[in-house]
């Protein structure tokens, strides 16, 4: 059994609250209390310098569907096994996260990933991923969409 987040896609908005929050979430900066709309207001003033979103909204080519997009937390993560230095894992609670420490920045886990969820983090040195939020017990993007258009399930 492992932790995943489903998107919702007869439910999203594409509002991309959820890579606003997700960016919050990873930032070393916190503003306390900080509403949604400061919060975007700094997503945008520092879009070049801040984390890499581990969500991204796509939208369906032709339609107005759109859906938020993350790691799924593979049970066959072909990222874990492109990995050449073992630091894309599986943790003892069924999550898939990088090791930035051990990242060399090859990107075969990019390559590896059919879902296109790995992404260079914002130093260009590391593999950026969704990692459940590990620190804060429940997902920001889960917790935040204010459509309820991502789910987190035990699978
Ligand atoms: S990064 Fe991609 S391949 Fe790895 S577990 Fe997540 S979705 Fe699966
Ligand atoms: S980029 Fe980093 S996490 Fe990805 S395969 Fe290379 S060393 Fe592993």
């Amino acid at each position: 059994m492992a932790r995943k987040i489903f998107p919702k896609e007869d439910v999203c908005v594409g509002c991309h609250l959820c890579e606003v929050y997700c960016v919050y979430a990873h930032s070393k900066y916190k503003k306390p209390n900080a509403k949604a709309h400061e919060l975007v207001k700094l997503y945008i003033k520092h879009k070049d310098s801040k984390p890499t979103p581990r969500i991204l909204v796509e939208e369906k080519s032709g339609t107005w569907t759109t859906f938020a997009l993350q790691c799924r937390h593979c049970d066959d993560a072909p990222c874990t096994k492109a990995c050449i230095t073992g630091a894309m894992k599986r943790l003892e609670d069924g999550r898939i996260v990088c090791d930035e420490e051990k990242c060399v920045g090859c990107w075969s886990c990019i390559m590896a990933c059919p879902h296109g969820a790995v992404r260079r983090g914002e130093n260009k040195k590391a593999a950026s991923k969704c990692d459940l939020c590990l620190e804060l017990g429940e997902p920001a993007c889960v917790k935040n969409c204010p459509n309820e258009a991502l789910e987190i399930k035990e699978v």
